[in-house]
């Protein structure tokens, strides 16, 4: 069968919005049952588990012989101790697929996460921003379909995102495919599935610009963001959230810029951290370089081996953005 783009998004659309329902469901509970503060890792374990097995199936379904390369795999949890988890992402996925599902079902849906990364492949980083999650803040639901190492379809579910109906209607689904543009969708009404264009903010000068970075400063060096604003001259707050988020909020206009600056010079970012969102910025009309401004090279297998931070902007200020951080890191 030959899959067209049409048929591919709107699979990969379906997969997602499943996924952040299971996702929502055990955030909603985490906050309900007053565990947050203990930060259990527990409930984005199995959220994690459930995401992944989710998409796995709906894309086994309806794309058997497409790869995927998830964050996850089934290991741990095939194991006698984790019977308990086990248990409940079973339950999990059942509730989302609709019908009964036996526990080799699900493990097997989760390890067919664990594709290489070359050629034809989906990526899929089932929960994106964990500690956002646990805390009730943002996270993602993101997958992207890479082909010889360019990404030609990037969906990000963000169930925690203001809605065009305003902070008190959450949950939006940003697509992107490549040429076509990007587009937003209400993430949880199924019977919306075009939504609408979005785009990056015309801002030129970049002391009027607002920049996204990770809450976590293990993930992105903070100090160093702050001397790139002031080197700008952005005096607006920066804009703190967790996962891939920061590319929608870029995309959709609500800031312009969002910097990821490397902590360790030895880290590598995953593919499934920035394939969606780079995908969704660069449709919008955004610019996705690493700090060093150079593309980001998708040809290296599960990580970004030839890439070092992050610089996503609205494209216009790209350039002086990259010059700045530059100049800061030295
Ligand atoms: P964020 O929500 O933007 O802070 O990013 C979350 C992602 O950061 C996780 O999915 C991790 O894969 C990734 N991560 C973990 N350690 C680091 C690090 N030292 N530098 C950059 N990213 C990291
Ligand atoms: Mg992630």
């Amino acid at each position: 069968m030959t899959q067209t783009r049409a048929t591919q998004m709107q699979v990969a659309i379906a997969a997602v919005r499943s996924a952040a329902t299971v996702c929502r469901a055990v955030q909603r509970r985490l906050v309900t049952a007053e565990t947050l503060q203990k930060r259990d890792k527990s409930p984005v374990t199995v959220a994690d588990f459930a995401s992944q097995a989710v998409v796995c199936a709906a894309l086994a379904e309806s794309l058997p012989d497409d790869a995927v390369v998830g964050e996850e795999d089934a290991h741990v949890l095939r194991q006698d101790e984790q019977a308990a988890i086990r248990k409940a992402v079973v339950e999990h996925v059942a509730g989302a697929v609709g019908c009964q599902v036996t526990d080799e079902q699900v493990l097997d849906w989760i390890d067919r996460g664990g594709a290489a990364a070359s050629g034809r492949y989906w990526t899929l980083d089932p929960i994106d921003g964990t500690k956002g999650f646990l805390r009730g803040g943002q996270y993602a639901v993101a997958l992207a379909l890479i082909e010889n190492g360019k990404v030609s379809l990037g969906l990000l579910g963000c169930p925690n995102l203001p809605g065009d109906g305003g902070e008190d209607q959450p949950g939006v689904l940003l697509t992107a495919e490549r040429g076509q543009g990007a587009r937003i969708v209400p993430l949880w009404d199924r019977s919306q599935t075009t939504g609408r264009p979005i785009h990056v903010s015309q801002v030129d000068s970049p002391a009027a610009a607002r920049f996204c970075e990770s809450v976590e400063s293990a993930h992105s060096d903070q100090s160093h963001a702050a001397q790139v604003a002031q080197l700008l001259g952005i005096t607006a707050e920066p804009v703190r959230m967790d996962s891939q988020c920061k590319y929608a909020t870029v995309a959709r206009g609500r800031a312009q810029i969002y910097l990821r600056l490397p902590t360790r010079e030895d880290y590598r970012e995953n593919i499934w951290d920035h394939a969606a969102g780079m995908l969704v910025v660069e449709q919008a009309g955004g610019q996705v370089t690493d700090v060093t401004g150079k593309p980001l090279d998708f040809t290296h297998g599960r990580r970004l081996e030839e890439n070092a931070g992050i610089i996503a902007t609205n494209g216009s200020i790209h350039d002086t953005v990259v010059d700045a951080v530059r100049r800061v890191l030295g």
